[in-house]
């Protein structure tokens, strides 16, 4: 929505709010604006960029802007835990513990949750104990709206409260209805759009990046580090006999110790590092910022921490043990042309495969690139 349409929407919205003083029907009328008013608000608040903060921010403002509450909260569902946590609230504090999470069931969200329908308790002192232990307002009237969307299912939850009871109307209650389904359908689409775009970067079985991925982010990182003449070191990791591994303890113990190695190459690396799975049991690390003493260091740190963890999986009683290879190149150390760097870590790769594996590889100079052969192509 540009500028010109929110002004003209803020201009209705107070020529409504006019009528509704003076006539039953212009309070029908200022209703349906202020109905209008939020859907178009909300749908307006995804970006290009999908965030959910922006329109988490926007429904907040709306409550604020629009209906004299006072108290407003937002909880959200965490998909890891499958939680109610606060994402954001108005008014003197949250209507809720803050740093608590709350489970779906909860005797105060759970009814309107499984109902699909906003809840209302007109009066908290006869709501019971149980429905108002977790508020921190035990007086007033309050509001719950459920999140919910087809693809989804439950998304979270809107609290609203007015320190007077029986205060919201039922005109009120049926809008609060609509504005809730609009924002979960706005949130569905921002959940649909993180869950393809987390798919199309992340490799299945490790949940680490995918080779697509590191692509991408090697060529920006190369011209970045080209352009400005910054350092940038890349990481080639192979797991050391590995199907010979498989042989012996079965493919599927296999697929847990590959996840498992990605989960202790990411816990030895930095923030900023991009470890992705580059084939089947291959890894490689690209460090920005990095020079190559830098990188040799970090590569042995790695080798050590493989050859330390022992693994378990499922259905396997011995703690088992793996090592890997590992080659470094770097830019602009090992070539002038930062290109050139995967292609030289492959190399590396190859001479610690040779000089007997376990151990971190490197070229000397660029020369001595011409005389050793690939390690993905000399074992393809
Ligand atoms: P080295 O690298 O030390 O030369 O020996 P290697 O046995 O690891 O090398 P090779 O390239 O001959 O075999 C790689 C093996 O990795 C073959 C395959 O069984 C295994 N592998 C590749 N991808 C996966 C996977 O997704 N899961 C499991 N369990 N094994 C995989
Ligand atoms: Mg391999
Ligand atoms: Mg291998």
């Amino acid at each position: 929505m540009g500028k010109n349409d929110t002004a003209a929407f803020e201009e209705f919205l107070h020529l409504s709010e006019q009528y509704g003083k003076v006539s039953e029907t212009g309070k029908q009328m200022s209703s349906r604006f202020l109905e209008l008013y939020c859907l178009y608000q909300i749908a307006a608040s995804l970006s290009d960029k999908m965030e959910l903060h922006a329109t988490v921010e926007t429904v907040r403002h709306l409550f604020k802007r629009l209906f004299s509450l006072d108290h407003f909260t937002l909880l959200l569902v965490d998909e890891e835990t499958h939680e109610l946590r606060v994402k954001n609230h108005f008014g003197p504090r949250s209507l809720v513990h803050q740093r608590k999470s709350f489970p779906l069931d909860h005797s105060l969200f759970g009814r309107s949750l499984q109902q699909k329908e906003p809840c209302y308790l007109a009066d908290l002192t006869a709501a019971g104990d149980e429905a108002t232990a977790d508020l921190t307002e035990k007086n007033g009237a309050l509001v719950c709206i459920p999140l919910q969307s087809d693809s989804h299912g439950d998304l979270g939850t809107i609290l609203l409260h007015r320190g007077e009871k029986d205060s919201f109307t039922e005109t009120e209650l049926e809008l609060f209805a609509r504005i809730g389904a609009q924002i979960s359908r706005v949130l569905d689409k921002i959940l649909i759009y993180h869950h393809t775009k987390a798919l199309s970067i992340t490799d299945d079985l490790t949940r680490i990046f995918n080779r697509r991925y590191f692509n991408q982010r090697f060529e920006r990182e190369i011209q970045r580090a080209q352009r400005y003449n910054r350092a940038l070191s890349i990481i080639m990791v192979d797991i050391d006999f590995f199907k010979q591994f498989n042989d012996t303890y079965g493919h599927l113990v296999g697929d847990e110790v590959l996840r498992n190695t990605a989960r202790v190459l990411e816990k030895n690396l930095r923030q900023a590092d991009i470890v992705a799975r580059f084939g089947g049991e291959e890894f490689v690390i690209l460090l920005p910022e990095t020079n190559k003493s830098k990188a040799r260091r970090v590569a042995e740190k790695l080798r050590s921490a493989v050859e330390k963890h022992r693994f378990k999986a499922e259905g396997n009683e011995e703690k088992l043990q793996i090592t890997v290879s590992l080659g470094v190149a770097s830019f602009p150390e090992d070539s002038l042309k930062a290109e050139n760097i995967l292609a030289h870590a492959d190399k590396a790769l190859y001479m610690a495969k040779a000089a007997g594996r376990n151990q971190v590889g490197y070229l000397k100079d660029e020369k001595q690139a011409e005389d050793i052969p690939h390690y993905r192509f000399a074992t393809a």
